[in-house]
């Protein structure tokens, strides 16, 4: 065979061989690629992705500041790969005296990139080949094919939306676990439930009862849980966030995921922990230390003097974690005005800086396509940043393929924004309205 042969032999070879491996199969759609990409290209007001518009604290900036140009240049080199000392250390301090029990910061607690990176050591971590694992809906759209790269089953359990009989408007608490439900998605091949408490993207903070019920079935059925607290701060109305791990029973099998992002508004960062026993960890740094091995270290520098800064202030009115969900709270109660101003019914969030909004009376400006693959959502929330400029993210995307047909009248905004753009979000809707009026 002359050379010239054998190589275009070999590169035809290549080119039929199938690339993509089995585990990507039907995971390939992202509805933040398509979002963010139409949020960039159209929106003059964007209350889609979940990120604030304003500054994060000066103190947390600072410190970063102070990391980067201070005298320590071993900041910029690789630090603990299971988490930089100093931030373990600091968030073991934290979160004994939330969870009342010690904390070894080099065994219970594993610095992440981001909530994400936890997540996905998690499923990584817990889930086997025929394992399912139970997923409230809504959720956070990314456990489902997390659970399916691991090789698991995701199973799903809705919240029932209960509406206010006296005209009122719906609440993130109407929406509830059907116990009965519940209980019969559990079986032996129950390996793990997620739960995310405050939950994106209703803002429903589960109550002590609604817990206690997961708890129960948990240690019955022995599963896990894998407990995304990354609102943990994001609580409002007096309401107060449990975390599931204390209660009975549970400390041995919950992980708590959180995220610098979320709690010190600097989503950027990709700054995530989990917190659990060894028994646990020790699978999530086997994950860890061979995939990314280790996080940027500046960043973890800064977020543990934002966490000192916080322990000292714990519980007084100066602590970012008092003054954020106040400002927050504001902010939503702004957003529930306006909205339901127009017309658009929001769904009041307990907790997170989410809210979902039902746009059934909007519905008349936004041509419905018969027999049309896409939810109806999708298309409203495509028609309203196209033509009116403002971004807010379908429902039905928090929903399994299944289920998605179920939830198409409602989107959601983020209210983590400056007044000006929540002012400007105002603006376009009272046109609107006055348009559709006229
Ligand atoms: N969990 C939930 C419920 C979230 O809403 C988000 C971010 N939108 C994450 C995890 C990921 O957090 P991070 O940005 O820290 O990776």
């Amino acid at each position: 065979v002359k050379p010239s042969n054998s190589l275009s032999f070999s590169l035809q070879a290549k080119m039929s061989r199938p690339v993509q491996a089995r585990r990507l199969e039907g995971i390939d759609k992202n509805i933040w690629v398509e979002f963010v990409k139409l949020a960039a290209t159209y929106s003059k007001v964007n209350l889609g992705q979940g990120f604030p518009d304003f500054p994060a604290p000066d103190f947390l900036t600072d410190a970063f500041t102070r990391a980067l140009g201070g005298g320590n240049h071993m900041l910029h080199q690789y630090t603990r790969a299971f988490g930089h000392p100093p931030l373990v250390k600091v968030l073991a301090q934290f979160f004994e005296k939330l969870l009342g029990r010690d904390l070894d910061p080099m065994t219970n607690v594993m610095v992440t990139v981001g909530a994400y990176q936890a997540l996905f050591c998690c499923f990584q971590a817990f889930v086997d080949e025929g394992d399912e694992v139970i997923i409230i809906e809504p959720f956070f759209d990314c456990y489902e094919p997390m659970v399916k790269m691991a090789g698991g089953t995701p199973v799903f359990v809705p919240l029932r939306p209960n509406p206010p009989k006296d005209g009122k408007l719906m609440s993130s608490a109407d929406w509830q676990l059907d116990p009965a439900e519940l209980a019969s998605k559990f079986s032996e091949r129950t390996k793990a439930i997620v739960l995310n408490s405050p939950n994106n993207p209703l803002g429903k903070v589960f109550s002590h009862g609604e817990l206690g019920l997961i708890a129960e079935l948990c240690v019955k059925h022995d599963v896990l849980c894998i407990s995304d607290e990354v609102y943990e701060w994001l609580v409002y109305d007096g309401k107060q966030h449990i975390r599931i791990a204390s209660l009975q029973g549970m400390w041995d099998r919950t992980v708590m995921i959180g995220s610098a992002g979320k709690t010190f508004s600097a989503t950027g960062w990709k700054v995530g922990w989990v917190l659990g026993p060894n028994r646990l960890l020790q699978h999530l740094r086997t994950v860890h230390q061979n995939s990314v091995y280790h996080c940027a270290t500046i960043a973890q520098e800064a977020v543990a003097q934002g966490f000192q800064r916080e322990l000292m202030l714990y519980g007084k009115p100066e602590s970012y974690f008092v003054q954020l969900p106040k400002e927050l709270q504001q902010k939503r109660d702004w957003l529930v005005q306006s909205l339901d101003g127009v017309g658009i019914k929001p769904i009041i969030p307990e907790g997170t800086y989410f809210l979902v909004a039902d746009i059934s009376q909007f519905k008349s400006d936004v041509p419905d396509v018969p027999n049309s693959d896409e939810p109806y959502d999708y298309r409203f929330a495509k028609w309203m940043v196209k033509n009116k400029g403002l971004a807010a993210i379908p429902l039905s995307a928090f929903y399994s393929e299944a289920h998605k047909n179920k939830f198409t009248n409602f989107i959601r905004f983020c209210f983590a924004k400056e007044d000006a753009t929540l002012k400007a979000a105002n603006d376009i809707l009272q046109k609107w309205k006055r348009e559709k009026t006229s």
